[in-house]
C-alpha cells in the first residue's frame, strides 16, 4: 500500500468525506484512529474499515490531549493528521447569528488549530524515531477562494483554514520537521451535510441542484477528495507543502 507503515488520526471520521479518507488510508496499508464527536459512528467506520475508534469533539482542548495519548497508546506514535470535521450553517452576514458564527469558527478553525498544535510534538517524535515522512492534512473549502452570499461563517472560517495551513507548512519546514502540512478544498461533495444548505429540499433534488453550477456537471463523490488525500498524506508527496488542491470539477477556474 502507499500509506504502508504509517499511521493516522482522522476527525470527523465517522461519516463522508472523512469516513472515505480514513477507510482509503486503512486499505492503502495505514494504522488508523477513527475519531468522531459521535463514538458510535467512529466506532462502525472503524469496524467496517479496520482500525481504532475513540470519540473526540475537536472544539475540546482536553479531548485533543487524550486523543495525543490514545494515539501512542493504540498506533505506537502517528504520522498522519487529517483535520475534516467541520460544519456548514447557511447564512448572509446578516441572518448569522452570534452563536452560529462561533460554533462554526470553533469547529472548523480552532479545531484544526488544536489538532496541529497538540499532535505536532508526537508526530515530529514519531517520524524522528522511525524515518517515516509525516504530513497534515486540512480539510478546508473552495469557498475559502470563491465566497457564495449566503455563507459568512462557513466562508470565514474555511479561508482562515487555508492561510493557518501555510503557517503550519512554513513552521514545520523551517524547524526541518518530515511533516509537510497542505489544503484540499473541494467543492459539493455528496455527504449528509449537503442536507443541511437546502431548506427541507430533499437529497437528490439538492444534489441535482448544485450539480448544475460545477462545469463539469456533477458533485463530487467521496472518493474524488479521499485519492487526493492519499497522495498528499503519502511520501509521493513528500516535497509538498503549504500547497491547496481544488477539487472541484472546474468550479474555481472560471
Ligand atoms: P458530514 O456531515 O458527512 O461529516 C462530518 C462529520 O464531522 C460527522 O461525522 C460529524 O459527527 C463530525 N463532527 C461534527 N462536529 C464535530 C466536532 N465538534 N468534533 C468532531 N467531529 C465532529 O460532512 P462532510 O461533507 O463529510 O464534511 C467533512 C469536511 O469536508 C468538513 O470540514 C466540510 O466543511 C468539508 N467539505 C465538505 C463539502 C461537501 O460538499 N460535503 C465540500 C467542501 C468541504
Amino acid at each position: 500500500g502507499r500509506l504502508a507503515g504509517k499511521t493516522a488520526l482522522v476527525t470527523g471520521a465517522g461519516s463522508g468525506i472523512g469516513r472515505a479518507i480514513a477507510s482509503r488510508f486503512a486499505a492503502q496499508g495505514a494504522t488508523i484512529l477513527f475519531t468522531d464527536i459521535d463514538g458510535d459512528r467512529a466506532a462502525q467506520a472503524a469496524s467496517a474499515a479496520g482500525g481504532h475508534a475513540m470519540r473526540l469533539d475537536v472544539t475540546d482542548e482536553a479531548g485533543w490531549a487524550a486523543a495525543a495519548e490514545q494515539a501512542e497508546a493504540v498506533l505506537g506514535g502517528l504520522h498522519i493528521l487529517v483535520n475534516n470535521a467541520g460544519i456548514c450553517e447557511p447564512g448572509s452576514v446578516e441572518d448569522t447569528d452570534l452563536a452560529s458564527w462561533r460554533k462554526t469558527h470553533a469547529i472548523n478553525l480552532d479545531g484544526v488549530f488544536l489538532g496541529c498544535r497538540t499532535l505536532l510534538p508526537l508526530m515530529t517524535r514519531t517520524t524522528e524515531r522511525d524515518g517515516h515522512g509525516g504530513a497534515i492534512l486540512n480539510i478546508s473549502s473552495v469557498s475559502a477562494m470563491v465566497a457564495a452570499g449566503n455563507f459568512a461563517s462557513y466562508n470565514s472560517s474555511k479561508a482562515a483554514v487555508r492561510h493557518l495551513s501555510k503557517s503550519v507548512a512554513l513552521h514545520c519546514a523551517r524547524k526541518g520537521y518530515a511533516v509537510r502540512c497542505n489544503s484540499i478544498h473541494p467543492t459539493f461533495i455528496d455527504t449528509p451535510l449537503i442536507d443541511g444548505l437546502g431548506a427541507g429540499a430533499d437529497h437528490g433534488a439538492m444534489i441535482a441542484k448544485l450539480a448544475r453550477q460545477v462545469p463539469m456537471g456533477r458533485v463530487g463523490d467521496t472518493d474524488d477528495v479521499a485519492w487526493a488525500a492519499v497522495y498528499l498524506c503519502s511520501d509521493e508527496a513528500k516535497f509538498v507543502t503549504g500547497a491547496e488542491l481544488v477539487i472541484d470539477g472546474g468550479l474555481s477556474a472560471q
